[in-house]
């Protein structure tokens, strides 16, 4: 292994991906290492889409697993933060739904945190020439690009009946969330392939480009520093510490947990904090870690029987044994369902400028995030607050890197997102109620699935969690308290940027791999545009 390269990418989440293969790709000069903790290769649980239901519950070499610090907010229990490792990231165990957020919220980004340079045109631009969308280009959409979105190859009946329930509940029906409009009910896009997951790692990497070393199982321990300037990356690998060196920059693409987890450890963040672990200060930037913010869901399991609906019962076997066959043969078949393949985005208010919950319709029943399993079929209505009020931090356990950071996403300790949550799950109640998804005759697995103002606010309490979408803990600003600036130089020292989806300055409403895709687009047009005259 080369221990010197121009730049040092810290991640190979969708983020680093999407950054590793574009500037390779762009500048051959450049000598650039990509790092990942995890594997290289995933395999067939990453693979195979329904794998989700293996690879998110539980702690594996392509999920961390982690657990959040007891939440006052959800009347004291510990939230579940499932997040990929390996090439890939979290893009290797994630439900592949494809969506951007709304423009109002780059606008936002833009006009409201001065991150200038992120408005909606911006993104725009960076949204479309990372797509490869199946139905082809058009103004909003890209053609051509890396990462392949398509239609479902065999869309479930439940979800279809779920889009008809809601158009007889009178809400509105989309077949674009990206597109002109996000507001409405119907089924989600994903980022899939001939029926297989089709991860960054797969989208940036494949072939991988020659002047990229792709260095997995490769964990960095601290970013190494001289008189504020970033000089290399202290990793551990195959047992060993060693430093890899970067001629220009180093790029910190860890994701929402891990970058402000490393910017600590390598002496960037709250002061008093990092002294408390007896970390030498090298910029005292106390927003790092802070500013968590994640949607918060509520779901609602149901019991029926019913052939589209999953469960693991005798015949489900047999029927996952005919899908494997399928799977392998033609891509196609029951094994290609992403589980969340239906849902949409509801103003639960009148008067709101868009969309502010989300909703995910799976024909399984999830329940605490697949951990604990039944024997009989379901399906499940997952409802979850776009835009939280609530902030939350990560902070260190210690000082090495190997321990999982503390996680305190600060869930409902805004009233408000309570509120809106209410109001979003008697929106999915109301679709549940309409003929179409009454013909189920299902029932309630918790609670009475009738709860409204207070007992719906308690049956929230003992359940929700998160619908895995944290960012937000460097977020870049024009204000100098900021953690990064919107080119995404850490705002204190020299030849260092973080590029994922910490730098959000506020959650987007929806799903976050297709924008921190994004981010790690828009990275790559600015560090090509600074070094233009090249380096090393
Ligand atoms: C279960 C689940 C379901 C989801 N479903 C969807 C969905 O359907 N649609 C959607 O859009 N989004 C979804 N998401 C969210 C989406 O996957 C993430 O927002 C996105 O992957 C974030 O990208 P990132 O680049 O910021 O970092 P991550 O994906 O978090 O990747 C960071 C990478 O950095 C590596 N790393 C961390 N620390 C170090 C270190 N010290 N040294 C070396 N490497 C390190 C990690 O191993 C990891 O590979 C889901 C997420 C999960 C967990």
């Amino acid at each position: 292994m080369p221990d010197s390269f121009d730049f040092v990418i810290v991640g190979a989440g969708p983020a680093g991906c999407a950054l590793a293969g574009r500037l390779a790709r762009s500048r051959p000069d450049w000598r650039i290492a990509l790092l990942e903790a995890g594997p290289a290769k995933a395999g067939l649980v990453s693979e195979v889409p329904l794998g989700i239901a293996l690879a998110t519950p539980r702690a594996s070499a392509i999920n961390y697993a982690y657990e959040t610090v007891p939440q006052p907010g959800l009347n004291g229990r510990t939230g579940f933060q499932p997040r990929g490792r390996g090439v890939g990231g979290s893009s290797l165990i994630n439900a592949m739904v494809y969506i951007r957020g709304h423009r109002g919220d780059y606008e936002s980004w833009e006009r409201d945190a001065g991150c200038n340079g992120w408005g909606w045109e911006d993104v725009l631009r960076c949204f479309r020439r990372a797509e490869n969308n199946e139905r082809g280009e058009d103004a909003l959409h890209g053609a051509g690009g890396p990462l392949n979105v398509t239609d479902l190859r065999t869309p479930n009946s439940a979800a279809a009946a779920f889009i008809e329930a809601a158009s007889q509940a009178g809400l509105p029906l989309n077949d674009d969330f990206n597109g002109p409009e996000q507001e409405g009910i119907g089924w989600y896009q994903v980022t899939q392939k001939s029926g297989s997951r089709f991860s960054a790692a797969r989208a940036y990497l494949e072939p991988p480009p020659a002047n990229l070393a792709i260095l997995a199982e490769t964990q960095a321990l601290r970013v190494h520093f001289e008189n504020g300037r970033a000089l290399g990356v202290v990793v551990s690998r195959g047992g060993a510490e060693a430093t890899i060196e970067a001629r220009a920059e180093i790029i910190v693409s860890a994701g929402a947990f891990g970058s402000p987890q490393l910017l600590m450890v390598s002496g960037i963040g709250p002061a008093a904090h990092l002294a408390s672990h007896g970390i030498e200060v090298k910029h005292d930037s106390p927003e790092v870690g802070s500013n968590l913010q994640d949607h918060l869901d509520f779901c609602d399991n149901l019991r029926a029987r019913d052939p589209a609906l999953f469960g693991t019962d005798l015949s489900q076997l047999a029927a996952l044994w005919r899908g494997w066959r399928q799977y392998r043969r033609e891509g196609r078949g029951i094994l290609t369902s992403n589980v969340a393949e239906a849902g949409g985005f509801l103003r639960t208010q009148p008067g709101l400028d868009r969309p502010d919950v989300q909703l995910h319709f799976v024909h399984a029943i999830v329940d605490d995030h697949g951990r604990k399993r039944h024997r009989f079929r379901g399906f499940s209505m997952h409802s979850c607050v776009l835009r939280p009020k609530s902030r939350g931090t990560v902070r260190l356990r210690s000082r090495d890197m190997r321990d999982p950071p503390l996680i305190d996403p600060g869930f409902l300790s805004e009233p408000e997102d309570l509120e809106t949550l209410v109001r979003g799950v008697g929106l999915a109640r109301r679709i549940l109620r309409a003929p179409a998804m009454r013909r189920f005759g299902a029932r309630p697995v918790h609670g009475t699935g009738e709860e409204e103002g207070e007992a719906l606010k308690s049956l929230i309490r003992q359940r929700a969690d998160t619908i895995y979408h944290p960012v937000g803990t460097c977020r870049m600003g024009g204000d100098p308290c900021s953690v990064l600036d919107p080119q995404l130089r850490v705002r204190g020292v020299e030849r260092l940027r973080v590029v994922d989806a910490a730098i959000m300055p506020s959650l987007v409403g929806g799903n976050t791999q297709a924008p921190s895709s994004m981010i790690g687009e828009r990275a790559a047009e600015i560090l090509l545009a600074h070094n233009r005259v090249g380096v090393g």
